[in-house]
């Protein structure tokens, strides 16, 4: 694999960031590259298998592939929390075990509502008296 600068960039950039990056998060990181040129190192990185991406809202969001993580993202103010803690082993294994599958990997979304928000709505709640 080639490592060139830029390449070593947006990489650097994504490791060094706790959320997944959209391409144009990371060309405004990285100032003096060009969306462009972010995208082609992102479509390299991807091909070597050094990064993962998802799609949400139509923007793919990339992160590293070494790190696995699970995602949450809030309905009501869309922020995107990563979750480090994978409890999925046992899942895997009844998977392979009761369906017959071999399992190599899984990516795991979770929706809802996060506690800043949790508490918003209950303050509302109270404020109109529900
Ligand atoms: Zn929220
Ligand atoms: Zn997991």
């Amino acid at each position: 694999m080639k490592m060139t600068k830029n390449r070593q960039q947006v990489y650097d950039t994504l490791v060094k960031s706790h959320t997944p990056l959209t391409a144009y998060e990371i060309s405004k990181m990285l100032d003096e590259m060009s969306l462009t040129t972010v995208y082609r190192a992102l479509d390299y990185l991807y091909e070597e298998g050094q990064v993962k991406y998802f799609v949400l809202n139509d923007f793919k969001y990339y992160y590293v592939s070494v790190e696995h993580k699970h995602f949450f993202q809030c309905e009501n103010c869309k922020k995107l929390f990563v979750l480090d803690e994978c409890l999925i082993e046992d899942y895997e294994r009844y998977i392979e075990a009761h369906l017959g599958f071999k399992v190599s990997e899984h990516f795991i979304f979770f929706t809802g509502l996060c506690k800043e928000c949790q508490e918003l709505s209950q303050f509302s709640q109270k404020e109109v008296g529900v």
